[in-house]
Formats: C-alpha cells, sequence, structure tokens
C-alpha cells in the first residue's frame, strides 16, 4: 500500500518550527513561577534549550526545562533521564503540572492578545510542507493533525500559512490523552464511515511517542515515520534508521509523493 487512507501528522517539529516561540514562552513562564529569575536569560540558555527540546512532550514541561538549565543541571542527564528529574522536581518543589500548564497557557494567551503578529512571527512552516499539506487535503487521503498544542493556535498557525484546514480535523492538547488512543479513534471513526480497512501512517518528530504506539497490539499496522527535520536527537534518529517498524524520513521526501516515503 503507498497510499494512505488516513495520514495523522504531528504539528510542532513536522509542520511547524515553532522553537523561538518555544523559548521565549517557555522563559515568561518560568519568570512567572520563579520570583528569583532575572529580567533576562543568561547568555547561552536559548541554545541550550533549543537541544534540550526532544524531552519535552508537553508545554508544562517547557519552564522546567529552563529551571533545570539554570540550575545547572547537566545537558546529558536531562537528555538521558528527564522523566525522572520532573519527577523529583514536581515532589521536592511541590509543583503542579496544572500550575505550570497555566503559566504557559497564560503567557501565551496574553502574549496573542496583545500582539498576535509578533507571535505568529516567531513560527516557521518547514519548506515545502505547506504545499504539501494543501496537496493532501485536495487528494482522497484523509488527513488529521494530531498535537499536544491547542487546536486553536494550530488553525492561527495555518491560517497564516494560507492553508485551509477542517478544525474538525485538528486533535490538540485539550483532548488530553495519548495519541495512540486519538489514533485509534480516528481510524474506528473512518473505518465505520468507510466500511474499509483503513491504511493509516503517522509522522511524529517524537521518538518516544512512536515507541508508544509501536506498543500497541491493534496499531501494528499503522505506519510509524519519525520526521528527522523536528526535534529528536541523532542517537533517536539512529534507533528509527534500524528498526523494522519505525521509518526514519526526510523532509525531502516528505515533500514528495507517498511512494517516496517507504523507500
Ligand atoms: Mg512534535
Amino acid at each position: 500500500m503507498t497510499t494512505p487512507t488516513l495520514l495523522a501528522l504531528d504539528f510542532d517539529g513536522v509542520l511547524c518550527d515553532g522553537l523561538i516561540e518555544y523559548f521565549e514562552t517557555a522563559w515568561r513562564a518560568y519568570q512567572r513561577l520563579w520570583a528569583d529569575a532575572p529580567s533576562q536569560p543568561p547568555a547561552g540558555l536559548a541554545d541550550a534549550f533549543y537541544r534540550m527540546r526532544p524531552v519535552v512532550e508537553t508545554g508544562w514541561e517547557m519552564p522546567l526545562v529552563v529551571h533545570a538549565l539554570m540550575q545547572g543541571v547537566p545537558e546529558a542527564g536531562i537528555l538521558l533521564d528527564w522523566g525522572a528529574i520532573v519527577q523529583s522536581y514536581v515532589q521536592a518543589e511541590n509543583l503542579v503540572p496544572a500550575a505550570l500548564s497555566a503559566a504557559v497557557d497564560g503567557v501565551r494567551d496574553e502574549w496573542i492578545a496583545a500582539d498576535v503578529e509578533s507571535w505568529l512571527a516567531l513560527h516557521r512552516p518547514y519548506p515545502g510542507v505547506s504545499d504539501r499539506l494543501v496537496q493532501v487535503l485536495a487528494s482522497s487521503t484523509t488527513v488529521y493533525i494530531i498535537s499536544t498544542k491547542e487546536s486553536r493556535f494550530i488553525m492561527q498557525l495555518l491560517q497564516q500559512q494560507g492553508v485551509n484546514f477542517p478544525a474538525s480535523q485538528i486533535i490538540g492538547k485539550e483532548t488530553k490523552q495519548p495519541k495512540a488512543k486519538t489514533l485509534r479513534e480516528i481510524r474506528q471513526k473512518l473505518e465505520a464511515e468507510q466500511a474499509q480497512p483503513i491504511a493509516t501512517w503517522f509522522v511524529e518528530d517524537r521518538f518516544k511517542t512512536l515507541q508508544a504506539i509501536e506498543a500497541q497490539p491493534d496499531l501494528n499496522d499503522v505506519e510509524l515515520f519519525l520526521a528527522d527535520w523536528g526535534y529528536n536527537t541523532l542517537e533517536e534518529r539512529s534507533l528509527a534508521e534500524s528498526s523494522d517498524r519505525v521509518h526514519l524520513i526526510t523532509l525531502q521526501d516528505f515533500a514528495q509523493d507517498f511512494a517516496h516515503w517507504l523507500t
């Protein structure tokens, strides 16, 4: 099967490069949460944050990455053991993920309300991605975006890029469930509508998310793609390359016909 019936795409790190906005938002949220934060980020912090981006699954972890870097936690340790670091912070400093999340969303909401242009300007579509998305939307393939970002932000960014994407096919952070579950639900819905097996392809830049889907027996026919242009490490890309389940895909192949994707 060289054409998917359902193409599910992650947003950040697949369709949109929001690294600069990510750091700006993380820094502002960090300043709100930690009263002793300096007025300006120290030199090199943004670059260190960009390198640590692969560990972030959900927005509330962003100010925690800044906190860890400000405390001098070694980058190698963050990359290797982020889950444990998060747990220790949450316990030792009595941090509530919902409060961290509210700080991040609050920063974004206020920024967008005050100056949406400057916020949008910090996001860039990866080259060729918007055109490809428009092509797929016009084809027989049904395309969904599954993201841990809020749908309303995704809508705004796609509109800015000239992509008229159906709102009902953007499943964002507000669904509050793992991507595997969302993928399963979309597939079941399409199966019921189309009364045929749904060839499903999923493109994601977070390797751990692909591994989580790999662990679901009922999703074992989903073709999994790791976007090599997104937020993942060299080590994760080489794991994908040697995996018999996950395909490593380049931006160049992504921009081409589906037949190029599986080679
Ligand atoms: Mg991503």
